[in-house]
């Protein structure tokens, strides 16, 4: 199978050669301005890590105390009531603009801000340093902690209570302190397997213009110069330095930079990663995470409150029940820690309620997932015989929508919260169309890229990028009901 040559250089975007024989590389203003960051970032570890205590007391803060006070009157504000500023900062800013900082900076959250992260981390300095056992590493852990995490947050109504985001966000505290505990030492064990978000993070991360880039032969050259005595970097979320092609797992902590001469921030194409890296070393857990948990399940999950077709089962089905003479499934609830229950505000599902609830998330990353592989399935197709690596790069193309839809989907708690603050937003359904449009542009212009990278075929490149554009219009669509057409 011919998976053809680069044509653009990771050295020509970032405005010089790699080193080679000898002659100094030549180097763009921006691309010395972020290797002094970068080194800069390493020089200021002691820095980083006050930081990241700070974050760790506000967050503490934020997610514990809130859940022990009472639910806010209805006249309360966000600057006036604690857990309503809780609420807007963990769900209106922390979660959209933390995916929408992956973009922009790589995981650079992960590693220098993040609480579980820091907690972790330390925890595993003091910890009992066993090696980390298999189940930890199943490699299908960012998709169903993903799923899991998404469905059940929708069923107790993670974004609107504090007692539910003091469950989620510290059972998955609890879980990255246990983890830091029990395996690794001065590792990030937790963040590189198990972390709820660890898999979108490291997806969305892949877009950003900027990583820690990696020069082979100056490492090589390093190696046989000196090897003794040559520092030792705690890479904590265990990125193999050496064989690091992108950002996906590293969390831009900088305590790499300057490593042998031959890792240093730097800038490079958006979509670099996607288009001349992603194609290697396909990983269909990352195709299952884009198509039926970014564009599958976190879409059925921002959908169900606003969904007709939502409505319209829950009456048939409870048509059906009041027929046969069975009342107790609409009539009983459950504890708030299985379905939301908060009579005081009139607040509570119905285990129907729940249970349609569950059903409608899925069938909606049942169906949009399948219509998705089948045009990604088509365009795999149009570029020769089945292959899956062909199959799982074009599936990377579809990280911008993917993405994107997610980032809308999350803001709409930013816009309510902030509305009903009184703010307005004249332009938001123009803002939402343009978001929405340009991340499709970028899928189908990284669905051309990939799509080059495997034909030389004109005819079967248009083709595959078709079908791929398609599955991006589905992203589009699946959007678009919620935000114009119900
Ligand atoms: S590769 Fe590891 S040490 Fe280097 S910046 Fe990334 S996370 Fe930090």
């Amino acid at each position: 199978m011919a998976y053809l040559v680069a044509r653009e250089t990771e050295a020509d975007l970032a405005g010089g050669p790699s080193a080679q024989g000898g002659e100094p590389p030549r180097r763009s203003p921006l691309s010395r301005a972020l290797g002094h960051f970068g080194d800069w970032l390493r020089l200021h570890q002691k820095l980083i890590r006050r930081v990241q205590w700070v974050v760790v007391f506000a967050y503490l803060l934020l997610v514990a105390v809130p859940a022990f006070l009472p639910l806010p009157e209805r006249t309360a504000h966000i600057w006036t009531n604690l857990t309503l500023f809780a609420q807007f900062a963990f769900w209106g800013v922390w979660w959209p603009f933390v995916l929408l900082s992956m973009v922009l900076v790589g995981r650079t959250w992960c590693g220098v801000f993040c609480p579980e992260g820091a907690l972790t981390e330390m925890v595993s300095r003091h910890g009992r340093g066993l090696a980390v056992p298999r189940w930890v590493t199943w490699k299908f852990w960012p998709f169903v902690a993903f799923v899991c995490t998404t469905i059940y947050g929708q069923m107790i109504s993670v974004y609107q209570y504090p007692k539910p985001a003091l469950l989620i966000l510290g059972g998955s505290t609890a879980g990255a302190i246990g983890i830091g505990y029990l395996y690794g030492r001065n590792k990030r064990v937790w963040c590189r397997y198990l972390c709820p978000v660890n898999g979108v993070f490291g997806l969305l991360a892949k877009l950003a213009p900027v990583h820690f880039r990696v020069d082979e032969e100056a490492w090589s050259r390093s190696r046989h110069a000196h090897n003794a005595g040559v520092r030792r970097v705690n890479c904590a979320p265990l990125v193999p330095l050496r064989l690091m092609k992108g950002n996906h797992d590293c969390h831009m902590c900088g305590r790499c930079s300057g490593f042998r001469d031959a890792i240093e921030l730097a800038p490079r194409s958006p979509n670099q990663e996607i288009v001349e890296v992603a194609g290697a070393a396909p990983k269909p857990v990352e195709t299952l995470l884009i198509v039926f948990g970014l564009m599958g399940v976190a879409a059925g999950a921002f959908h169900w409150g606003a969904s007709p077709w939502y409505v319209e089962i829950k009456q048939d089905l409870a048509t059906w029940l009041i027929d046969s003479g069975v009342m107790w499934p609409l009539q009983a609830s459950a504890p708030w820690w299985i379905f939301t229950n908060y009579p005081d505000v009139n607040d509570q599902l119905t285990l129907l309620d729940g249970a349609v609830l569950i059903f409608y998330i899925a069938a909606t990353a049942v169906a949009i997932g399948a219509l998705v592989s089948a045009c990604l399935y088509g365009a795999t197709r149009s570029l020769g015989a089945y292959a899956s690596e062909r199959y799982h790069h074009l599936a990377q193309s579809l990280i911008p929508i993917a993405a994107c839809g997610v980032f809308l989907g999350l803001s709409m708690t930013t816009v309510s919260l902030l509305r009903a603050e009184g703010v307005s937003f004249a332009f938001l359904s123009l803002l939402r169309a343009g978001l929405l449009g340009g991340a499709a542009l970028w899928s189908i212009v990284l669905a051309w890229r990939i799509a080059g990278r495997w034909t030389k075929s004109p005819l079967r490149r248009f083709a595959a990028t078709a079908g791929a554009g398609l599955a991006a219009s589905i992203g589009v669509f699946s959007w678009a009901l919620l935000f114009w057409i119900w």
